[in-house]
């Protein structure tokens, strides 16, 4: 990892307008920026807004408002061709590879195509070398290539699409809980294999996950996020280490310890009621309805982002 900035997100909004004078609050407001080389993990329960962040981070998604710049340039303003290359260097991992894969295509039809659409490798014999290759990155072999989506388990289709993700050769992966849907024991080859690629080609990572589980293993850093705003962001360390907001504490409390006896006398941490609507988000501290701290303050005023100790941020009125 390097300390060159690969992307910077400053203050993006992407809100859903519902009609009826209701808007959805999807990302509220989130800024943090991911080095070279680094694994970012962005993690919080669903309907956090993780998900959409990423999509509008890669322009799926226009920005309500804030700015999304990629090696200095704009996302939401590229041109045509620049945004042709963006693609090119951006790629994404999905959660379901079963639905994200078309079952009717062979997995080399699969794999080749973004290479087609870009006009790469015209001759057959070089495009075979290239799926084969791909192939064998991500831990399977040609003879897999022309099989069809169905024929293989849930962890070997995540592979199918993480060589489709690589295609292109890209400098920057966005994995949308791309462990989520398969077994524990599987998450952690998957887990593995992006860390032995990452290394290899030199991949920057934005990983997006429901908890803090295994994220602990392959980030660098992490951002949590809660109803569509950054809460606590630091070193993965540090957060594990020494986690200052409630709602951090309380999803590391959630982590199951392998050990029994530990496991049966550590206390965790309950988080009170659901997650409230991002349609109608609660005023002040978005967490306070769920928080076992909230005091009056905690109604009135959203809390600032604060460097609490170098590289270590967080959004909570224990520490204003
Ligand atoms: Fe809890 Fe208040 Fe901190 Fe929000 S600002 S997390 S309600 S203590």
């Amino acid at each position: 990892m390097t300390t060159q900035v690969l992307l910077e997100v400053k203050d993006l909004k992407r809100h859903f307008d519902l009609g009826k004078n209701q808007t959805l609050k999807a990302v509220d407001g989130i800024s943090f920026d991911i080095y070279q080389g680094e694994t970012f993990g962005l993690v919080g329960e669903s309907g956090c807004g993780k998900s959409t962040a990423g999509r509008t981070i890669m322009g799926l998604y226009t920005s309500t408002d804030g700015e999304v710049k990629y090696n200095g340039s704009n996302v939401h303003a590229m041109g045509e061709k620049e945004r042709y290359n963006f693609l090119r260097n951006m790629q994404m991992i999905f959660q379901d590879p079963y639905a994200s894969l078309n079952p009717r295509s062979t997995v080399f039809e699969i794999i080749a195509e973004p290479m087609e659409v870009h006009g790469l490798h015209k001759k057959k014999e070089s495009m075979q070398r290239r799926v084969y290759q791909l192939l064998e990155d991500v831990g399977l072999n040609r003879d897999h290539a022309n099989r069809y989506p169905h024929e293989f388990s849930g962890g070997q289709r995540q592979r199918i699409g993480i060589a489709r993700a690589l295609a292109l050769d890209p400098d920057f992966i966005i994995a949308d809980e791309p462990i989520s849907a398969l077994d524990v024991s599987v998450q952690a080859q998957v887990v593995k294999l992006l860390q032995k690629l990452q290394k290899e080609k030199g991949l920057t990572y934005l990983f997006i996950a429901h908890d803090l589980s295994m994220v602990k293993y392959i980030s660098d850093r992490i951002g949590v996020m809660y109803l569509g705003h950054m809460v606590e962001l630091t070193t993965s360390d540090e957060l594990y280490a020494n986690p200052l907001h409630p709602y951090t504490q309380a999803l590391l409390s959630a982590i199951p310890i392998p050990d029994p006896d530990i496991e049966e006398s550590r206390e965790r941490i309950l988080l009170q009621g659901e997650l409230p609507s991002p349609i109608n988000p609660p005023s002040g501290c978005v967490f306070r309805t769920r928080c076992a701290h909230a005091m009056d303050v905690c109604a009135q005023r959203k809390p600032a982002w604060k460097e609490q100790e170098p590289g270590h941020f967080v959004a909570c009125h224990l520490y204003q």
